[in-house]
């Protein structure tokens, strides 16, 4: 039907990227090693559906909001509800701090690149990455531990220190945030997909 929308291979290298739709957080790409299949997937807090370069635009429209929903279903699965997160705060500061008794008023995620997460201890708020949504449960543990011990000391001087030693699996949850951030800097988006989302 929308034949004249195909692609010309002969002009495109490997998994050259077409202007696609990108709307906001939503990247489509073609892919010309991709045959048949679709896929789709998080990247830097947007989503990628990947396509083969030879769909035709009609499937395109029909395919990525059906992808993209899926990926979100996906997402409010696994991810934790801000109450949760309040939850779990009380419970890690009960079982590892039992000597800190303030608790946060909020707690929520928030979009943050360059750090994991944050608190302020005026308004005892604290603020988690949503790069931490779907995380194992050890790096949000140690995150979350680290932001309910600032609502006390506020510095990361030696009383700080020996509380958050306490935390059981502190070495694990380091690797996997020190990992996801060498992975950022490794995977930083091509310089064709950021003038796309540029546009
Ligand atoms: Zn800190």
């Amino acid at each position: 039907m929308d034949e004249d929308d195909f692609a010309d291979d002969g002009q495109l290298g490997r998994d050259a990227i077409l202007p696609g739709i990108s709307e906001g957080e939503i990247v489509v790409i073609r892919s010309t090693r991709r045959k048949k299949n679709i896929s789709a997937y998080r990247a830097g807090g947007r989503i990628v559906v990947s396509i083969p370069a030879r769909m035709s635009k009609a499937d395109e429209r029909a395919m990525v909001p059906e992808m993209v929903a899926k990926i979100r279903a996906q997402e409010a699965a696994i991810t934790m509800s801000e109450s949760a997160l309040a939850t779990r705060i009380d419970e890690l500061l009960l079982q590892l701090a039992p000597e800190i008794t303030i608790r946060p008023a909020m707690v929520g995620w928030r979009a943050m690149r360059e750090r994991w997460g944050s608190c302020t201890s005026v308004d005892r708020t604290i603020r988690i990455s949503d790069r931490l949504k779907g995380a194992p449960a050890t790096a949000l543990d140690y995150v979350l531990f680290h932001e309910a011990i600032h609502l006390e000391i506020s510095d990361h001087g030696e009383r700080f220190k020996a509380i958050l030693a306490r935390f059981p699996q502190a070495e694990v949850a380091s690797a996997y945030l020190d990992g996801y951030e060498a992975a950022e800097t490794a995977l930083a988006m091509p310089n064709e997909l950021k003038k796309l989302l540029n546009k």
